[in-house]
């Protein structure tokens, strides 16, 4: 079983909801069906852009979820909520969270089993600093953010993605290599087959993000771990994300 390759475009906190609808729209227009291609509005356009997506291959996603299922959590969302406008994947662990907002392993750990469990596809986030990077210890960081899942309960692996995300390379316009990817990608799926085992880690998509722009995408994605890529900044502009979507294809077929 091959692996279908997934770029899924991350919005953050940026677009108002015209725009929004706008740029779901000639996502939805001109995006490969070869592949999944997917896009995660702030929560308060996750219905609009639902909406304008909704006749297209495109997957509906959310940057984030609160791990309980109802009750007295001001201002969180939960996995029915989000599956009710149509949410196919959700984004955990991603650097934003983890070190600007201060979100504590644990708690990553309780949204990415409740993703799971909730029947969403799960985007596992995980990357080191750069003085983590620095001080080698990039591989052992990898593997602690690889804990926070649970092989016990995440048992198909084409609803478990990982997302290599240098912090270092996040939104700086400095990417990994693609040597330094791939390294840390190989890693990743070993880690994978040692908890799961080695078919299931074989089937894991693993993206990378971090700057991956349209003039780095394909050197990226032609390496053998890297299955995808989760884009920030340049997924607000369709003609940029959907250049790297190609990439992503074009690679597949080779
Ligand atoms: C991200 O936010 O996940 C990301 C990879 O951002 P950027 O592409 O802007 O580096």
């Amino acid at each position: 079983m091959s692996r279908t390759p997934f770029v899924a475009g991350n919005w953050k906190m940026n677009t108002d909801k015209a725009s929004a609808v706008a740029l779901a729209k000639a996502v939805a227009a001109g995006a490969p069906t070869t592949i999944d291609v997917g896009i995660a509005p702030p929560f308060v356009y996750i219905d609009a852009v639902g909406q304008a997506i909704a006749n297209s291959t495109v997957l509906l996603g959310a940057q984030d979820v609160y791990p309980e299922p109802y009750g007295a959590f001001t201002g969180e969302i939960n996995t029915a909520q989000l599956k009710d406008l149509g949410v196919k994947f959700v984004l955990t662990g991603h650097s934003e969270r983890r070190h600007v907002i201060k979100e504590p392993s644990d708690l990553v750990a309780r949204k990415a089993s409740a993703v799971y469990k909730d029947g969403l596809i799960l985007v596992h986030c995980v990357g080191e600093k750069l003085e983590e990077r620095d001080a080698g210890k990039t591989l052992n960081v990898v593997e602690a953010q690889l804990d926070e899942l649970k092989p016990s309960e995440m048992t198909d692996p084409r609803r478990l993605v990982i997302a290599y995300e240098p912090v270092w390379a996040i939104g700086t316009g400095r990417n990994a290599t693609d040597d330094q990817a791939q390294e840390v990608h190989a890693f990743i799926r070993d880690a994978i087959a040692s908890r799961w085992n080695r078919d299931f880690a074989y089937a894991v998509r693993i993206q990378y993000g971090g700057s991956m722009k349209p003039d780095n995408a394909a050197g990226l994605l032609n390496r053998n771990d890297v299955d995808g890529g989760l884009i920030g900044g340049a997924a607000l502009k369709a003609d940029s994300f959907l250049a790297i979507c190609k990439a992503a294809a074009e690679a597949k077929k080779k």
